[in-house]
């Protein structure tokens, strides 16, 4: 058979598949009427490291990691294989009641990863789930301890926790938030310390202390009623890759302490080496209450988080009542086939300089990225670690544009309204940040002009 004839055969196998698909599928996030005419869905057959292999014939760089979870490429084989071993042993039991091997070492090693303080792993299967976890625990905790007028939680605007009732409760991204709103907890809102929001001539630092003077209001005029400040150190992802400065963490981390209140870390998207160190907190020098954790935990392979705590939370809720415990399960809590991949990745992080490596990978970004600065539609280039985002000028349909076009060039970008970013696998290489560089300046002409 001649190459045209095997092109010809895959893309006709693509189209049949997306037909198939669009007859009893309904993806999320995603106006369905939309498909197939404005955006055509990729039918995909596999990943091998950055790239994902289209049914078509085509190959697509993954620059979202495919939405955030993926750490090492596609197809790693040292997570695929620990996957397949553990599944061969022991795919599930019921963890109430149940112990087993891979659950208890992750347990271990993400305490001893994690900052000091912290001394007690509970599992759940998503990310949601373990923002949920968190508010259930911190309320509770402070109901055993005599303190049931504390109902209240404090969010950040602009942030983004998920999308269950609870965790969608926390967010502040008006498409997720504004249609769901009548079913939704009110948490108080604090300003986002977002370092674009700057005054003119105010550093990223006096912008976030600023705005943690605002957050110290909030708790001043609802002194014994709040339970946690929820927030995404670092990089406000969903809420357009907005940055801010450790030092509100800092001062976050105080201000909690000075109210009796805990402090929620949600690093679900910034967690395992994305920012630069292996947890965010760690810029800040700060240990939160609770630390929630998932995408990445197991190298983007299986579903699952895990919500750190500490033991002074956990001794709230010994006692000799059923009600005095934490009533809270999934069917697959610490399901060990996600504990497995989570062991292989942290086994990963532990045989090679992946962080020194990040690094000089973030230096690369920032080089190539530099020349998008100075184009006349684009307002802002930002970076934290292996997170780079460029905020266009706002414009009719700019993000939808982006990212046809980047589709077209073979690059999978995913902007967030206006905003281009890179998230994209740690092992991304020299010649696939350059292809990437290409699509993204070719994309933002497009969108632009
Ligand atoms: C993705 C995300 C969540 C929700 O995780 P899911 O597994 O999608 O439910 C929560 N918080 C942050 C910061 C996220 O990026």
């Amino acid at each position: 058979m001649v190459k045209s004839e095997i092109d010809a055969r895959m893309l006709a196998e693509a189209d049949a598949m997306r037909a198939r698909d669009l007859a009893v599928l309904w993806h999320p996030c995603t106006q369905m009427a939309e498909h197939p005419d404005t955006l055509p869905l990729v039918p995909i057959r596999r990943g091998r490291g950055v790239w994902l292999e289209g049914v078509d014939g085509r190959r697509y760089l993954d620059a979202v990691s495919s939405w955030w979870t993926n750490l090492f490429g596609h197809g790693e084989p040292r997570i695929a294989a620990a996957i397949g071993q553990q599944a061969l042993e022991l795919e599930h039991v019921i963890y109430a009641g149940f112990a087993h091997e891979p659950g208890l070492r992750l347990a271990e090693q993400l305490l001893a990863l994690a900052p000091p303080g912290l001394a007690r792993v509970f599992y759940a299967d998503n990310g949601s789930a373990a923002i949920e976890v968190a508010l259930k625990m911190s309320f509770h905790s402070f109901l055993n301890r005599g303190q049931s007028q504390r109902r209240k939680f404090v969010a950040l605007r602009n942030g983004y926790h998920g999308e269950t009732i609870g965790a969608l409760s926390m967010g502040d991204i008006p498409l997720y938030r504004r249609v769901y709103a009548p079913l939704l907890l009110e948490p108080l809102f604090a300003p986002s310390p977002d370092a674009f929001d700057a005054e003119p001539g105010e550093s990223a630092e006096q912008c976030a202390l600023r705005r943690a003077d605002e957050l110290d209001a909030v708790f001043a005029a609802h002194e014994g009623e709040i339970c946690a400040l929820v927030l995404e150190p670092l990089v406000q992802c969903a809420g357009s890759m907005r940055m801010h400065h450790p030092a509100y963490l800092r001062r976050a981390r105080e201000i909690c302490n000075a109210h009796g209140a805990h402090l929620i870390a949600d690093e679900i998207a910034v967690g395992f080496g994305r920012t630069g160190t292996f947890f965010a907190c760690e810029q800040a020098g700060i240990s939160p209450d609770f630390l929630c954790l998932s995408k990445g935990l197991t190298g983007g392979f299986l579903p699952m988080s895990a919500v750190l705590t500490t033991a002074h939370v956990y001794e709230a809720f010994l006692g000799d009542s059923r009600e005095r415990a934490f009533l809270h399960s999934h069917s697959y809590t610490g399901n060990p086939l996600g504990c497995a991949a989570a062991l292989a990745s942290l086994a990963i992080f532990a045989e090679e300089p992946i962080l020194a490596r990040n690094r000089d990978t973030a230096r690369r970004m920032a080089e190539l990225a530099a020349p998008l600065a100075a184009h006349p539609q684009v307002r802002d280039v930002r970076q934290t670690g292996m997170i780079l985002a460029i905020e266009m000028a706002p414009g009719e349909r700019r993000g939808l544009r982006a990212y046809r076009s980047a589709l077209a060039n073979g690059v999978v970008l995913r902007p967030l309204g206006d905003v281009l970013y890179w998230m994209p696998p740690y092992c991304i290489g020299e010649d696939e940040l350059q292809h990437l560089a290409r699509a993204t300046f070719a994309a933002i002409e497009e969108a632009t002009t």
